[in-house]
């Protein structure tokens, strides 16, 4: 049997997507909920700051393709409780809704 990594296009409330968010850098993450920094992704369950349970990640920065998928694969053999998400999403999301609530629609 041969396991691909195949991407899945799913429904999500966006902001509550970016609560329990993980947003990686090349070594640490921040959390998105109170933006601490340097957080142990591969280890951290939750926010030593303000407790959030951890249930997404995200990259901040996108290297090329090959580096990218080499860490979303040690991603999903050591965090197999993370659900991985492209952080370009929320920042769509987000920042639609950001642009309805000034247009107050
Ligand atoms: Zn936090």
């Amino acid at each position: 049997m041969k396991q691909s990594l195949i991407r899945v296009w799913q429904c999500f409330d966006s902001e509550q997507v970016k609560k329990q968010l993980l947003l990686a850098g090349e070594l640490s993450a921040n959390c998105e909920n109170c933006q601490h920094l340097g957080i142990n992704f591969l280890q951290s369950k939750q926010c030593p700051q303000c407790q959030t349970e951890f249930k997404y990640i995200g990259f901040r920065t996108k290297s090329n393709k090959a580096e990218e998928l080499f860490a979303i694969k040690r991603l999903k053999e050591k965090r197999p409780d993370l659900i991985i998400i492209d952080y370009e999403d929320i920042k769509r999301a987000c920042g639609k809704s950001q642009a309805r609530n000034l247009l107050d629609i």
